[in-house]
């Protein structure tokens, strides 16, 4: 029954399951979209896991990769011990294959958002998810990955994003991500209302945005290359130890300025497809702008990530990076 939950969701019968029970535990539908699952046994040093995919409603592979978990938890070949909130974004735009339906979700999550409309009534839904979760598992370590795929190309395919808060990332998450084989990780330099920055900067949780490949319909996506990801959520929702990498293996990136849209006679300067993380030498000229005027790469390198130049006025048309350090090492969690 569990492993129906994905279609019936996507079906509009999300009412059709409720409650039931794994071998290992029980789960409990709170809502569309919105899946709770408690271990019978918590194992200790178990983290109070979210793992939310759809929050783009044409990114597939994360939905994927939810349905295998799942199933393999309903088959018995995992067993829960660990607290798992699952959830699915934006129902409406998943099955309508589309990003969104009027407006981005993954900029809404935010205490003070006084938007009215069907993404701003989802994002309050999910939030308040959130926070009862972490709140009846308060003394469980914090965990979330929001995933998602990316619309273009990148030079690295998965890659992780760390949102901006004033708790740090604890620099075991490197390890347990390089060992899911993410290829970079990209700091941001500031406050942005996606969902991983509400769990971590509302609730102090581990939290991640995953970027997981590109965007593909459900049945196209590379779900070989997501295994090491798949083992690490496995392994956190059976409450065990992860896997350790070395995080020298990943690209270490800081978001250093981002390129906004001021005038309706805005232009990028280069090819639409160019892929995530291609880098632009000094003089470069990034953007044209009736209003700002045009943005050149100054005396260091800048790499561009998530362009799009089709974006409201006033929003991020880029973000420009540029490679940073690895982290230390240290291993306390
Ligand atoms: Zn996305």
């Amino acid at each position: 029954m569990l492993s129906d939950w994905l279609d019936l969701t996507l079906g509009g019968n999300a009412g059709a399951i409720r409650t039931g029970r794994l071998t290992t535990g029980s789960f409990d539908c709170q809502g569309p979209g919105i899946l709770e699952l408690t271990p019978e046994a918590p194992v200790s040093g178990a983290h109070a896991c979210v793992i939310s995919a759809g929050i783009h409603g044409n990114e597939t592979a994360p939905i994927e990769l939810v349905g295998e978990l799942l199933a393999r938890l309903e088959a018995g070949q995992l067993r829960l011990g660990a607290p798992l909130l699952v959830l699915l974004g934006n129902i409406p735009a998943i099955r309508h294959s589309q990003r969104f339906i009027t407006t981005n979700l993954n900029r809404l999550f935010r205490h003070d958002l006084s938007l009215e409309g069907d993404e701003p009534e989802r994002a309050r839904e999910l939030m308040a998810s959130v926070d009862d979760f972490y709140q009846r598992h308060a003394d469980l370590p914090r965990l979330h990955y929001d995933m998602h795929t990316a619309i273009r190309d990148s030079r690295y395919p998965r890659f992780v994003v760390e949102p901006f808060a004033d708790s740090p990332s604890a620099p075991l998450q490197w390890q347990w991500l390089a060992a899911a084989d993410m290829q970079a990780v990209l700091h941001q330099h500031q406050h942005s209302w996606t969902f991983s920055h509400y769990s971590k900067h509302y609730h102090g949780a581990q939290a991640f945005t995953l970027e997981l490949g590109r965007v593909a319909p459900f049945g196209h996506n590379d779900m070989t290359a997501l295994r090491p990801l798949r083992h690490l959520l496995e392994t956190l929702l059976e409450g065990r130890e992860p896997q350790r990498g070395d995080p020298a293996r990943m690209a270490f990136f800081r978001v250093e300025q981002e390129l906004m849209r001021h005038a309706e006679d805005f232009r990028l300067c280069f090819a639409d497809d160019v892929a995530n993380f291609t880098e632009f030498p000094p003089g470069s000229c990034l953007a044209r702008d009736a209003v700002a005027g045009d943005c050149v790469v100054g005396e260091q390198p800048l790499a561009v990530v998530f362009p799009n130049a089709e974006v409201e006025l006033g929003a991020r048309a880029a973000l420009l990076v540029r490679a940073s350090e690895t982290p230390s090492g240290e291993t306390r969690c």
